[in-house]
């Protein structure tokens, strides 16, 4: 049976279903492609047993389903996405576990980092103020490790929740070590469904202090264009946008795409950029820069669907 008349007939999902979805507002590049179903679960339960139903039915995650978080790292192919995007957003509980010194708590992948940051903040909590300015979800920068110099989601982070791909419930202790940069190996196959977090008391002028370090730092990227963060992991001890302006690629432009003028390591859309166009620029920094200067640039960002 086919994707579409496989979830067509099951009336336990109609209303958490939408089809034909356009991706431009989902994703902060503003990628002009569709998704042909999303599903837009409201409580965990409703994840496992969809999660469990397409895997029954022999449908493969990744290829017939996927994670959407805010979209914030992520570009949709030109041809669309033909499977289902589930749609976290709805899974946004804060939930708190202990408060004195330390505040433990359970927070949903659907939570926007925005918004933890500003309740921290709020309550004078330490610890997420390297999130300043970073557009995704917590189930998003579980996934991606996501950080600056200043801090990583594997220092605050005490277990994660979720389930894997066949539908099954886990829940995990995690350390450090369980995190790369930009990469949380053992969430590659599975759905993050929040985690546990700790950060601690703190003086309010330590915290704005921080807060306005993060802020400088985004007043050199290109935030006035659609984009989706540094294209580029930095090579230790290189950094990516310098390597692109040795090579002379910054401000390159294909079609709409375009290498920022601002800062060489992001990639902006002047407006109806094709994801294609992007690949090709990706393309053409990491030759010059591998011919120039030996050097090997991996993406940070996450490509799905069909060119
Ligand atoms: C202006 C700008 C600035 C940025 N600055 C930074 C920065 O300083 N540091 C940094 O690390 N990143 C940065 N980013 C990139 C991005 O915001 C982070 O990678 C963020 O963690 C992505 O979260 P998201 O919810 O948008 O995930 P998405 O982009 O939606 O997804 C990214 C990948 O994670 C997967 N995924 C998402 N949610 C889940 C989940 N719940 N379970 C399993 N898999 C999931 C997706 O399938 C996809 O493969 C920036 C982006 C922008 C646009």
């Amino acid at each position: 049976m086919s994707f579409d008349a496989f979830l067509k007939d099951l009336p336990q999902f109609h209303t958490f279903l939408s089809w034909d979805v356009s991706l431009r507002k989902k994703t902060s590049f503003g990628c002009n492609a569709f998704s042909r179903a999303i599903f837009t679960p409201k409580t965990k339960d409703d994840v496992y047993t969809f999660v469990q139903t397409m895997h029954q039915a022999g449908f493969l995650y990744t290829k017939d389903f996927h994670v959407l978080g805010k979209g914030s790292n992520l570009l949709i192919e030109d041809g669309g996405y033909t499977g289902c995007l589930i749609d976290l957003s709805k899974l946004h509980q804060i939930q708190t576990i202990e408060k004195k010194q330390n505040w433990i708590m359970d927070v949903q992948a659907g939570v926007g980092m925005g918004t933890l940051l500003q309740q921290l903040r709020k309550e004078s909590y330490t610890g997420f103020e390297f999130t300043f300015g970073i557009p995704g979800s917590i189930g998003g920068g579980i996934r991606m490790n996501a950080g600056t110099p200043e801090g990583w989601f594997s220092q605050v982070l005490i277990s994660v929740y979720g389930c894997t791909k066949e539908g099954e419930p886990f829940t995990k202790d995690v350390t450090e070590n369980d995190f790369l940069y930009r990469d949380f190996p053992f969430g590659r196959d599975k759905i993050i469904l929040g985690g546990t977090f700790v950060f601690a008391l703190s003086e309010k002028q330590y915290i704005e202090e921080k807060i306005a370090l993060a802020k400088s730092k985004r007043d050199l990227q290109p935030l006035q264009y659609p984009n989706f963060g540094s294209v580029f992991k930095n090579p230790k001890p290189y950094f990516a946008g310098a390597l692109i302006e040795e090579v002379g690629l910054k401000g390159h432009q294909l079609g709409e795409a375009q290498i920022s003028e601002k800062h060489a390591n992001f990639i902006i859309n002047h407006g109806l950029a094709k994801v294609e166009n992007v690949k090709q620029l990706i393309e053409l920094v990491q030759q010059k820069v591998y011919n120039h200067k030996g050097i090997t640039l991996e993406t940070e960002v996450h490509l799905i669907g069909k060119p």
